[in-house]
């Protein structure tokens, strides 16, 4: 095994190409920012097009090889890749926090969330099935069996660097497939710190690649019109979703999409509201509200809204705000000024519009990119908070008379990525649960991220699914035999 030298202190920061680090053709090279200071952490390789050709390159040479090697061996090169990850938790924790500007405890959380991925897809590699029926007419046997889909292409944000890699390599690498990794500029440490353990653990040249770069929209897309290139896995906004949705047409390939949420939090007055404000808080806080599932609208029965919005109040103020490497710090940085703006302008917004602060609403003066945590009462309907992901520590809070009332509100969005339901009945919570458009529901839960489960959205929020058995189909295709003897 490799020294664990880390991001920053002297760990890997060059593309990573066929089991080489590489810098890029045009010697480009770009800042990673610290969040919790706005300092520069270090300086990575930027790829263009000729870099990230070679990296498909790499993948597809490396292609036939892994597609055939056995089930049982690839297996066990991912059960190696997630007990590296995990022996090495607390480093990935640190660098994941750095980068990204989160809290240790989010960082830990997220560093086991991601190194499941490996444990959960080292099982399902094994498990990949085929079916063989007789025809109706009784003529022949119809034989269905499961192939790698090939070279795939993923494409990942900053929020959770190692969780969404991982969630996209640990399914490829079971089902056969050979990838690039395009993280995201804000944080492709963490991606090339992967890149390490996985060759650690086992993984043969150019079976990853990771090829971090500032120039996204040409290097995805000379990779989306490279005819070997067969999938395309992105997670990200909704926007580029559907830009990149487009580009796949060209070569008419094959895409899992998982684009943005705006997920609402209903709590009825029949609900246990110490475990709804609990909810709440993990709902909304986990990454300090940079995560596609954050609790984005609150929208409580009239009964309890006051209340429900007094006790969230006074939980989000207690909160210690830092530099996410201190060891009290409970809410960290936004990844960048921009997330800030947003933030200071959606809350401004909804302030001129009539909102009323319960706690927090002001960027602080101190440097960094910080938003202290913020609660809102008295929303109007059509604030523009509402409608947009927040991506931010702001909790919105509109109150509600009947269930069908909430329905509507909560359905009334382009999203359906995930959504919240708080009640002490439970026939209630199944069927507003069903009527909810929504691809996931926390139902008297604040969190529905579980590797073993099938995570994805309706509506504009997505295509497809990752984790569960489900996740690894979608990096197979069927080939069907109709055969005789
Ligand atoms: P983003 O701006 O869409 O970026 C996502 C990735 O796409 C990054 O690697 C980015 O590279 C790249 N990219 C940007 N423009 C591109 C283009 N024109 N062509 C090809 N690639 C391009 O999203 P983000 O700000 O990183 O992440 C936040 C969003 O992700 C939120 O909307 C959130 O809801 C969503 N998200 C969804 C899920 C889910 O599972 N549904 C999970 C996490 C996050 P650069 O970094 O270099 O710009």
């Amino acid at each position: 095994m490799t020294d664990t030298v880390f991001g920053p202190d002297g760990g890997p920061a060059d593309l990573y190409i066929g089991g080489k680090w590489l810098p890029a053709r045009d010697g480009r090279r770009f800042d990673v920012i610290n969040p919790a200071t706005g300092d520069a952490l270090a300086s990575v390789a930027d790829a263009g097009v000729p870099d990230a050709l070679a990296a498909v390159e790499a993948a597809h040479a490396a292609g036939s090889y892994w597609a055939t090697t056995a089930p049982r061996d690839r297996a066990e090169i991912l059960r190696r890749a997630f007990e590296l990850m995990t022996a090495q938790a607390e480093e990935y924790a640190r660098l994941i926090s750095l980068e990204n500007g989160k809290a240790l405890p989010d960082a830990r959380g997220e560093v086991a969330y991601a190194a499941e991925f490996f444990r959960w897809y080292a099982e399902e590699a094994v498990r990949l099935t085929g079916t063989l029926a007789t025809a109706p007419s009784g003529a022949n046997r119809i034989l269905v069996t499961r192939q790698p889909v090939g070279v795939c292409v993923l494409v990942t944000p900053w929020n959770f660097p190692a969780a969404m890699a991982t969630r996209k390599i640990g399914p490829a690498l079971a089902a056969g497939c050979t990838v690039v990794l395009k993280p995201a500029s804000d944080t492709p440490l963490t991606a090339l710190a992967l890149a390490r353990t996985l060759a650690d653990a086992g993984v043969p040249a150019g079976v990853v690649n990771v090829v971090p770069g500032r120039r996204p929209g040409t290097i995805v897309s000379a990779m989306l019109h490279d005819g070997r290139v067969r999938k395309l896995s992105f997670t990200g906004s909704t926007e580029v979703g559907r830009l990149l949705l487009k580009e796949a047409a060209d070569n008419v390939i094959n895409t899992s999409m998982e684009l943005g949420g705006n997920a609402p939090f209903l709590v009825f007055a029949d609900a246990d509201l110490d475990a709804a404000v609990d909810g709440a808080m993990v709902a909304k806080m986990r990454n300090a509200g940079e995560a596609c599932t954050a609790a984005n609208r609150f929208y409580a029965e009239s009964g309890i809204a006051a209340e429900f919005g007094r006790r969230l109040a006074g939980r989000m103020a207690a909160l210690t705000v830092g530099p996410g490497t201190d060891a009290a710090t409970e809410v960290g940085p936004l990844v960048n000024a921009a997330a800030v703006d947003k933030v200071e302008s959606l809350v401004a917004g909804a302030l001129a519009a009539g909102a009323r602060s319960l706690a927090g609403a002001g960027r602080p003066d101190r440097p960094g990119y910080y938003y202290p945590p913020t609660v809102l009462a008295d929303v109007p309907a059509d604030a523009a908070i509402l409608a947009e992901e927040i991506f931010g520590p702001v909790a919105p809070v509109v109150t509600f008379t009947d269930e069908d009332e909430a329905i509507r509100l909560a359905n009334a969005t382009e999203h359906g990525l995930v959504a919240y339901v708080y009640t002490g009945d439970l026939a209630r919570g199944l069927r507003v649960s069903e009527r909810l458009d929504a691809g996931m529901i926390g139902l008297n839960r604040g969190v529905v991220s579980d590797p073993a489960a099938p995570f994805g959205g309706v509506k504009q929020s997505g295509i497809g699914r990752e984790g569960g058995h489900e996740g690894v189909l979608d990096y197979t295709e069927q080939k069907y035999i109709a055969t005789q003897w």
